[in-house]
């Protein structure tokens, strides 16, 4: 997520067209898998997407570990005359526990009105945001679930008093257009889920709106239909995802595309009667190739950017959602939001604990790029960060042991930026750079702990444990060179 103490927040209009005037029929959710075959749970192409999930040491109430989800098949219509979503859900999982249920968070304003396991009906219960499902499970055995729901989604209100956003979720504008931003949770808000960071799976999406509008999604639109006034976009992601880096969108766009010099496909999803947009965005083919000369090849087979009526950003895997503000459209955030698809979406931290992980790297990079661009030393760009780490630290506290009610303050950005630029001066460029390449790298589609990364920081570069420590956990900022 961009950060929002940067952030110059402004009150721009929604950034849809009016939904079509003339009549429409009602959307409705068409079966997955008509046209494929039925989802097996046991395909070893599945395999990269198991995960060992865990309970949240910050935000325990959301996500069960019971559940190790592999992929999501979620048929989505949504008609926005009425504000309602129509929704089923194929997951594919692995029970981490032989019981008898299955735990997963789908929000209270959706109504279930059945659930299947492997084809059979079997009972549930949906109390608050929990749906628990009644059924003897063994662990390490696959299964399908099937859910199928409908109502009009509510977002969920944030553990934060950031100033870019209040609440996450599935987010209705006027004109009745979508999208979602999701982070540290909310996913459930729109589709049963295990929403939380360490349970990686697959996704295909299917949306269908009235026309002219399209749903847009992560990943690769794979089909597009126009039939009896609704249109259909079923999108593919090819690699696993946490919940929270899940993108949705509907409304009236109207897509660009520019390449970046290392032959990267980049496209643009504006607002119908906004394209202006798309120009300043444009710049991302040029941030692109400043990251790869870094970070080494862009991580994923597709990349694009996702207009939507907000006023944050995030780094939602390979389709970037953007709120059409100066400052969330500007370079230095898409660099940063780019940058995420190596540090946070191909290798994430388990808990949410360590979201430092994301955006002090993030951060770093959106400065040493600012700097490029200004003209300005590194040094300078950091002093800068300085003088807001030290208040941000204070009231939010250490980057790895914050309050949790002040997520994703300036505390988790601030702080770690200035660790690795106190690391690179420690080890020198070429040293820096090669870790910096290495780690998102070394294990890709992984979840990684605070003592994993740190034994393996302290293996690489010999410096004491006590210095990423000091960065992390104190309570106060300790000395710069
Ligand atoms: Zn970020």
């Amino acid at each position: 997520m961009g950060c929002g103490l940067l952030s110059a927040c402004d009150d721009h209009g929604g950034s849809t067209a009016a939904p079509p005037s003339s009549p429409t029929p009602s959307a409705s959710a068409s079966l997955p898998g008509e046209t494929d075959a039925p989802p097996d749970p046991d395909d070893p192409a599945l395999d990269p997407a198991l995960s060992h999930p865990v309970e949240d040491s910050v935000y325990p109430d959301v996500g069960d570990p019971s559940v190790d989800s592999l992929h999501y098949d979620l048929d989505l219509a949504w008609t926005p005359d009425t504000r309602t979503l129509e929704g089923d859900a194929t997951i594919e999982l692995r029970s981490t526990a032989t019981g008898d249920h299955l735990q997963l968070d789908l929000g209270q304003p959706l109504v279930v009105s059945s659930v299947t396991l492997d084809g059979d009906d079997v009972e549930f219960q949906h109390e608050g945001k929990n749906l628990v499902v009644d059924a003897p499970v063994t662990k390490d055995e696959r299964y399908v679930l099937e859910v199928r729901y409908s109502g009009t989604p509510q977002p969920a209100p944030a553990p934060t008093n950031r100033s870019d956003f209040n609440t996450s979720g599935w987010t209705i504008t006027p004109d009745g257009g979508t999208w979602t931003m999701q982070e540290p949770y909310g996913a459930f808000t729109w589709y049963p889920v295990n929403d939380q960071p360490s349970d990686k799976a697959y996704y295909d999406i299917t949306v269908t709106v009235p026309s002219p509008w399209v749903g847009i999604a992560n990943g690769v639109m794979t089909d597009q239909t126009d039939q009896d006034g609704l249109t259909t976009t079923s999108w593919h992601l090819s690699r696993p995802a946490s919940s929270y880096v899940v993108t949705v969108a509907t409304g009236d766009y109207t897509r660009t595309t520019n390449t970046s010099g290392s032959g990267v496909e980049i496209s643009y999803w504006v607002p119908s009667d906004r394209p202006g947009l798309a120009t300043g965005l444009e710049a991302a083919a040029d941030g692109l190739d400043w990251l790869e000369g870094l970070l080494g090849p862009y991580p994923f087979d597709s990349l694009g950017f996702l207009l939507v009526d907000s006023r944050s950003g995030m780094e939602t895997q390979t389709m970037i959602t953007l709120g059409a503000t100066d400052y969330t459209t500007s370079t230095a955030v898409l660099v940063h939001e780019m940058a995420h698809q190596w540090y946070g979406d191909e290798v994430t931290p388990p808990d949410w604990r360590d979201v430092w992980m994301n955006e002090g790297m993030a951060m770093y990079l959106q400065g040493c790029w600012q700097a490029q661009a200004d003209g300005r030393s590194v040094d300078a760009v950091m002093d800068d960060y300085a003088k807001l780490e030290k208040p941000a630290r204070a009231q939010s506290g250490p980057p790895a042991a914050y309050d949790p009610q002040q997520f994703g303050q300036g505390n988790i950005y601030y702080g770690p930026a200035l660790m690795w630029h106190e690391l690179r001066k420690r080890i020198g460029d070429t040293a820096f750079w090669k870790l910096v390449r290495d780690w998102p790298a070394r294990a890709p589609e992984t979840n990684t702990t605070y003592d994993e990364y740190l034994d393996w920081l302290v293996d690489r570069t010999h410096v004491h444990r006590r210095f990423f420590n000091q960065w992390l956990l104190s309570p106060t900022t300790p000395p710069r060179s």
